[in-house]
């Protein structure tokens, strides 16, 4: 902790003599020197996001920037995917990731570079289109990570893969990049690494879990035919209405009697439809779940169990055999991201040397989703993996937070506006930081 101090001493006092060149041996000052032009461009790619695979200009831009450095690069990897490599002698391959796609998201940020563009998203509804999770912070500090380890390729020795990943949101890219020949086109990385800006911690906190970080999502349709009819002769029809409800609702004894309560779950029915009118008994009703699990056991029992009640209930309800709910899991899903222990243990104590014990945090794992976790998952044997989550809540808006007077906007919400600058430059040194301790020079 006493040599982060100083060591942000020396940046502060290097950023006001403005001779940031001369120390461009300490990687805090470095950054800091990087950072008035990495906010410039975070500031273009907030004003100018993306859609999932729609990473066209965004892609172009950073593709230059990494061919500038030096990087070997190739570009249309996974459709908009960059993959920039750097062979730098013998030694490990390390690989950092960061994600490329916006929202459909109109921005409320009020931000003077907020976006005003306007896309249209897989639904065919053009929308507005915002950086609403932060990619482009985690771009910006990429762009810095590469210009660090590009400027300092004498403090270490390997090779260097940087790629960025279209289609986050839509859990798809990671995938798309992996079956365009990621780890066969492109060295195999032994140890995979990226962030996440987070809008629960202060800026510039580092929090990370070890084993499973985020969950496998699985997005479920169902079916449920009935035999539609009168409304004043129920005994005359087979009300789908009656059959989901009850669906619905012995779903819920999924987590709460066959998951055991130590391994999380969840079934969540976000959409129910059916129906026209009062007096109309409808010929179909139709659900949408999100289910969220860790292990690939627990996900089989969920996805198992959600098809047996569907149609355990429509047979309770007297359905003929050949009207029962079809139940439909939607590919790719996105499975769980793991971080491997051993190796988040290493980075987290890397991490805890270089900003200090206050800064760096073990938090725990969440439901939400990231297909981060595919890099892992190509090869668990082989790769070590870690995501860890950079906070971006400005730390004014903590405080009128504690004190009750606001309440934080979360990732994806149209008021999402991170302090960039502590999360950017916090993220490219975590980075950088990493990968000069994976890659230590013989010797050095
Ligand atoms: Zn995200």
């Amino acid at each position: 902790m006493k040599a982060t101090i100083s060591k942000f001493a020396i940046a502060a006092a290097l950023i006001s003599l403005g001779s940031g060149p001369a120390y461009a041996d300490d990687l805090s000052s470095g950054v800091a020197a990087d950072m008035p032009e990495l906010m410039e461009l975070y500031r273009d790619l907030h004003a100018n996001p993306e859609l999932s695979f729609q990473e066209v200009g965004t892609s172009k831009k950073l593709a230059a920037r990494a061919r500038a450095l030096g990087f070997d690069v190739t570009e249309g990897v996974g459709k908009t995917g960059v993959v920039a490599v750097m062979r730098n002698g013998e030694g490990p391959t390390v690989l950092i990731r960061a994600d490329m796609d916006a929202l459909p998201v109109v921005e409320q940020t009020g931000l003077p570079f907020a976006s005003k563009v306007v896309g249209v998203p897989a639904s065919g509804v053009e929308t507005g289109v915002m950086h609403a999770c932060g990619h482009d912070t985690h771009m910006a500090a990429w762009v810095g990570t590469a210009q660090q380890l590009a400027e300092r390729k004498d403090q270490w020795q390997g090779t260097l893969v940087m790629i960025l990943q279209p289609a986050e949101e839509l859990g798809e890219g990671a995938l798309a990049m992996l079956d365009d020949g990621l780890f066969t086109r492109f060295p195999k990385p032994d140890f995979v690494i990226g962030f996440h800006d987070a809008a629960q911690f202060p800026a510039g906190m580092i929090g990370y879990s070890s084993g499973y970080a985020l969950a496998n999502v699985d997005s479920v349709d169902i079916s449920v035919p009935g035999i539609g009819g009168h409304g004043a002769y129920p005994h005359t029809a087979k009300d789908p209405i009656v059959i989901a409800s009850a669906i619905v609702m012995r779903l819920q004894t999924l987590v709460s009697r066959e998951s055991s309560p130590l391994d999380p779950a969840v079934v969540t029915v976000g959409s129910f439809h059916a129906g026209a009118k009062h007096n109309i008994i409808s010929d179909e009703a139709r659900l949408q779940l999100t289910v969220r699990s860790y292990s690939d056991a627990s996900r089989k029992l969920l996805l198992d169990g959600i098809t047996r009640i569907a149609i355990a209930e429509a047979m309770a309800a007297g359905m003929p055999e050949d009207k029962l709910p079809t139940v439909t899991v939607q590919e790719p899903y996105t499975p769980s991201t793991y971080n491997t222990p051993a190796f988040t243990e290493r980075m987290a104590a890397e991490f805890r040397e270089r900003f200090g014990d206050d800064r760096v945090m073990k938090v725990p794992s969440v439901m939400g989703g990231e297909d981060f976790g595919q890099f892992y998952r190509a090869d668990p044997d082989h790769i070590q993996s870690l995501i860890f989550w950079v906070g971006g809540v400005p730390h004014d808006q903590i405080d009128k937070a504690k004190a009750g007077e606001i309440s934080l906007p979360s990732l994806h919400s149209p008021f999402w506006a991170p302090d960039a600058e502590k999360v950017i430059a916090t993220g490219a040194e975590a980075l950088a930081g990493a990968a000069l301790s994976l890659m230590p020079r013989a010797g050095g």
